[in-house]
Formats: C-alpha cells, sequence, structure tokens
C-alpha cells in the first residue's frame, strides 16, 4: 500500500480535512462509557463498539480517527475512586486505543492521531514537571504504536496546552492543539487571539477550539484566533471541532455550566441543516480541518462532508444512504412528506422543540471554580458522603433552579 499523504501535507494543499465526532457522548449513549470518569477503558471493555463507531464516522467522511484517549492519562484513571490505573494500567488502555484507529484507519485513506486533554494535576497545581511527565507517558504509547500526528485538545487553560504540545513536539510529529473557550478567552483571561499565538510559539503547526460551545460560538472565537495570529504574522492551519449542542445561554466555561449537563441536553442538539451552515462557514472562514465534538454522531460529519463535497470533490460512503437534500423521500409513500424532498425546505426549517414548558434558554451554574480551587483538587479517594453533601448545600445556595 503507498503511504497516505500526511495531515500537514493535506492541509498545505489547501485540502478539507473532516475529523471525527464526539465519542465519549456517543459511547455513553449507547451504553460503553460512563460519563463523570468518561472511561476510555471501554479500548480494553468493549473494543467492539469503539472499533464500530470509528468505522461510522469513516463512512461518513472522517479523515481522521483520533484515538479514544480522553481524560486517559495516569492521574485522571485514578482520581476521585476511579481504579482503572491500578485494574488495567494507562499504557493498556492508551495502546488499545491506538490499535483500534489504526485498524479503521486503514479500511480508507484516514490518518490516526493521538489526542490529550487535560488533566486533573495541572487544576491541582502540580509543577510543570510533574503535569509534563504525565503527557510524555501517553506520548510514549503514541511513538511506539506509530501515529500519524498529534492532538492536544480541551484546555481551558493555554499554560497547560502550551505544555502539551512542547511534551508532543518531541515526538517530532505534527502537532494540532485545540482548547475549549469560547470569545471571553481562557480561564486565566488570556484573550483567544493571545492563546492562538502561544500555541503556535508553543510548537503547534494546527490551532484551534474544540468542545464546550455550539458551532456558531466556536467560530467567533476562531475568528479572533486567526486575527490574532495574523497580527503577529504568524502562520498556522485552523482547525475547529466544537459541540453539537445549541449553547447560546453558556458563560465563560461552556455547556459544562448548563443545568442540563450531561443528561438533558438532547432538546439542544443541532439537525444535520444545522451542520451545513456551519461547514460551510468554517470553510468561508479559511478553516480547513472541520470536524465536532461532544454531540457529534455519524450522520453530523456526513453532513459537513456533504455540504463540502464540491470542493473535495467527492462524497462519503455513508452518502449513499442519503439523497442529498432530503431527495430520498421522492420515494415516500405519503405526498406531502414527498413534497419536502427539496433543498429550500430543510434549509427553511425551524424545529419545533414539542416540549410546551421548555424555555428556549437556562441560567448557568457560573460557581467560577477553576485551576487551584480545593474542590477541584485531585483525591484518590472516592468522593466522600459528607463531601457530596456540602456540593448539594453549595448549589441550594448557587442557583435558583
Ligand atoms: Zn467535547
Amino acid at each position: 500500500m503507498a503511504p497516505k499523504k500526511g495531515i500537514l501535507a493535506r492541509l498545505d494543499a489547501g485540502e478539507v480535512v473532516i475529523g471525527d465526532g464526539g465519542f465519549v457522548f456517543a459511547l455513553e449513549k449507547r451504553g460503553y462509557v460512563k460519563a463523570g470518569p468518561w472511561t476510555p477503558e471501554a479500548t480494553l471493555e468493549h473494543p467492539e463498539a469503539v472499533r464500530q463507531l470509528h468505522r461510522e464516522f469513516l463512512r461518513s467522511g472522517s479523515d481522521v480517527m483520533q484515538t479514544f484517549t480522553f481524560y486517559a492519562s495516569d492521574d485522571k484513571l485514578e482520581n476521585r475512586g476511579n481504579y482503572v490505573a491500578q485494574k488495567f494500567s494507562g499504557q493498556k488502555v492508551n495502546e488499545a486505543a491506538c490499535d483500534i484507529a489504526r485498524e479503521v484507519a486503514d479500511e480508507g485513506d484516514a490518518l490516526v492521531a493521538g489526542g490529550v486533554s487535560q488533566t486533573p494535576s495541572y487544576l491541582s497545581c502540580k509543577s510543570e514537571a510533574d503535569v509534563k511527565a504525565i503527557f510524555k507517558k501517553q506520548l510514549d504509547v503514541f511513538v511506539k504504536k506509530n501515529v500519524d500526528f498529534m492532538i492536544a485538545e480541551y484546555f481551558e487553560h493555554v499554560e497547560e496546552a502550551e505544555w502539551a504540545v512542547q511534551v508532543l513536539k518531541g515526538s517530532g510529529k505534527p502537532v494540532a492543539a485545540t482548547l475549549c473557550i469560547g470569545p471571553t478567552g481562557d480561564l486565566n483571561g488570556v484573550s483567544p487571539g493571545d492563546c492562538a499565538v502561544k500555541l503556535v510559539k508553543a510548537g503547534a503547526q494546527i490551532v484551534g477550539i474544540n468542545c464546550h460551545f455550539d458551532p456558531m460560538t466556536c467560530l467567533e472565537t476562531m475568528k479572533l484566533m486567526k486575527a490574532g495570529l495574523e497580527a503577529a504574522k504568524l502562520k498556522a492551519h485552523l482547525m475547529v471541532q466544537p459541540l453539537a449542542y445549541h449553547t447560546p445561554d453558556c458563560n465563560h466555561q461552556g455547556f459544562i455550566d448548563l443545568p442540563e449537563f450531561p443528561f438533558g441536553l438532547e432538546p439542544r442538539v443541532l439537525t444535520r441543516w444545522d451542520m451545513h451552515k456551519y461547514a460551510r462557514e468554517a470553510y468561508s472562514l479559511g478553516i480547513r480541518y472541520i470536524g465536532g465534538c461532544c454531540g457529534f454522531e455519524p450522520y453530523h460529519i456526513r453532513a459537513v462532508a456533504e455540504e463540502l463535497a464540491p470542493e473535495r470533490g467527492f462524497l462519503p460512503p455513508a452518502s449513499e444512504k442519503h439523497g442529498s437534500w432530503g431527495s430520498g423521500l421522492e420515494m415516500h409513500t405519503k405526498p406531502w412528506v414527498r413534497a419536502r424532498a427539496r433543498r429550500d425546505y430543510w434549509e427553511k426549517l425551524a424545529p419545533a422543540s414539542g416540549r410546551p414548558f421548555c424555555s428556549s434558554m437556562s441560567h448557568p451554574d457560573s460557581w467560577g471554580v477553576t485551576k487551584g480551587h480545593a474542590d477541584l483538587v485531585q483525591q484518590k479517594e472516592a468522593t466522600s458522603e459528607q463531601q457530596l453533601k456540602d456540593l448539594f448545600q453549595k448549589q441550594k445556595e448557587n442557583t435558583s433552579h
């Protein structure tokens, strides 16, 4: 088999690279992942489920199989009563993720990206050397398994993302870095423009945003990052992987603060037609690595691939089962449904929620707790009953719902 074109060669040539979707949320709904620790050990416990989801994203047009290693750092695997590090070892969890991603990537022309994310060690104010040692353990697995490039994603503090990039650079492979921040900047108050500059200076060739906010908010933040890079006369490829949930009511902490997080977000899910708008706007902004995060299912990625099919020159395999703009409905039995087999019908649709007493916005929790706060500090033992009681009380005092 001829070697695949690398991530930078694809982006340098101006190609659109389509990312994948939100593995933890998708696998939680399928019954293989537990919300909270987000159990990356699914790669060992249910490899067939992880493999199948990779396959569905590949079939829907994803060019990158990101290893299912979110929150798979050793410190996270032994946080608050989590015994995965003891039971399996972080190394085995990460190795299995690489093997599964590679197997499916080689069923198509996709690349494998090794992913690291923010650590409890950073939030607990551990030293730069300690936090970097945590990333290095995952990197050692990615190097051994020869992934194609690295992604440092889901960082609320650009400082920690810079440390991750510096470690990942040690592999000699291309590095992408995305923060989960909104237009107001990171949780230390660093602006998106300055964050982008810091990430590029740390050595990332691809920078951007993932998770925490809806596509349109993420694109607002991307505009600020792009402007920051231009002002600093720095060049980098741009990448965006937003939520598939509408979040107009979020504050700077994103959807984590919404009372519906993570078990009641369904009324906020974007339709496939919303994804067409997102893909087009991202492309128009000059972003060429376009994917998704939590809430993204394979059909959302397929919509991105369909919107950008003119630029890419092909449709994904999953479009065999999806006539363009609903054209498959031409075969529907009911005439009023056949009447929906057209683009302007779906483009103009304003979907109802079907919930008569459901408000359009929520009040975010806004506890304002971040790095260094006692409630965030890592602890090996499970959260105690007294700790929970204190939090329930705090919630009553802090919120009106
Ligand atoms: Zn996410």
